[in-house]
């Protein structure tokens, strides 16, 4: 048996054009240009490569794109001044501080500080808070996507066993939340679980949210189990050069599973299409329009 590829280019991709459809919709109908506001503190190579993607893919669906790139040792002072006046600012729907911030900057005083209508990363205490009572709420944007690559292969996920490994309040722990909003039954493991494979291995729905390479075997795996990596680790190749691999073996796993993302490929590719949809669902919900179709 040779498992499924969930490509998560094409379902981004068809995700994106539904997000452009609903924006060009808003626009015609309620003369409303969903806006989002990106800070990038620094000049992290990885962070601006991310910024720039967001900034290109935002335009690309048709809404207003606000780029605001502040030097290194700016002061804590300053960063939040910039995060009030975007919460001010009608124009903007959506607002993304670029993490991690450089050393010396409080993150979690900056999350704290932005609208929590405005959240489209879904940090802001309020929202995670909502989503953990089961409430609409924004939510983050790599687990939400996680649930639509879910869904490419289940239309239901009620009743399955699903394990989630890893805990962060970026990836893991919204993921959880929105597991059970599907009616999943949700296991929660971490770096003090106790025999992870025997966990994995009664698991329809496995999401490995780790951070290291290729930790989840394909003995671990429950034959036809769903496998969404959301790993993205950089590792040495013999040329010197490196390559991104995922959590889970994937070679191993493509034996074994019914399903499983590639890294990359996969997950990452969700990230900034769902970054879209939060975006357009805070414009509306800010101007009081019902939940768009997406
Ligand atoms: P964190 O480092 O914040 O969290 C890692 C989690 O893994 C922790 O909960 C930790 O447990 C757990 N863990 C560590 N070692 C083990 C182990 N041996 N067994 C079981 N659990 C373990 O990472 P993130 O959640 O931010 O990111 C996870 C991965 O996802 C990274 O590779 C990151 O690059 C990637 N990522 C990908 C995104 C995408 O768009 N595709 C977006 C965001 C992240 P404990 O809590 O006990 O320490």
């Amino acid at each position: 048996m040779t498992a499924k590829i969930i490509d998560g280019k094409v379902i981004a991709a068809e995700l994106r054009a539904r997000v452009a459809d609903e924006v060009a919709r808003v626009k015609r109908e309620h003369n409303l240009v969903p806006g989002l506001a990106v800070v990038l503190v620094g000049s992290d190579p990885a962070s601006e490569v991310y910024v720039r993607s967001k900034h290109t893919q935002t335009q690309a669906a048709g809404m207003a794109s606000f780029e605001h790139k502040l030097p290194a040792d700016v002061s804590q002072a300053d960063l939040l001044a910039l995060v009030a006046k975007l919460n001010r600012d009608p124009a903007v729907h959506g607002i993304l501080v670029q993490l991690p911030l450089p050393k010396g900057l409080n993150t979690e005083a900056v999350v704290n500080a932005i609208d929590p209508a405005k959240d489209v990363d879904g940090l802001h205490p309020n929202n995670a808070g909502r989503l953990a009572g089961g409430f609409e709420a924004l939510s983050p944007c790599t687990p939400l996507g996680c649930i639509i690559l879910t869904k490419s292969v289940h239309a239901s996920l009620e009743g399955m066993n699903a394990i989630v490994i890893g805990r962060s309040n970026l990836v893991g722990r919204p993921l959880v939340q929105l597991l059970l909003n599907e009616n999943a039954t949700v296991t929660i493991a971490h770096s003090r679980s106790r025999d992870l494979p025997g966990l994995v291995r009664r698991a329809d729905l496995v999401y490995a949210a780790v951070g290291k390479s290729e930790m989840v075997r394909g003995d671990w795996l429950k034959p036809g189990a769903t496998v969404i990596d959301v790993g993205i680790n950089r590792i040495p190749k013999d040329d010197g050069k490196t390559r991104l691999v995922g959590d889970v073996a994937y070679q191993e796993a493509l034996a074994v599973a019914g399903a499983i993302t590639p890294v990359p490929g996969g997950v990452g590719q969700m990230t900034v299409a769902c970054l879209l949809v939060n975006t357009l669902r805070a414009a509306c919900a800010i101007a009081g329009l019902p939940k768009p179709a997406v």
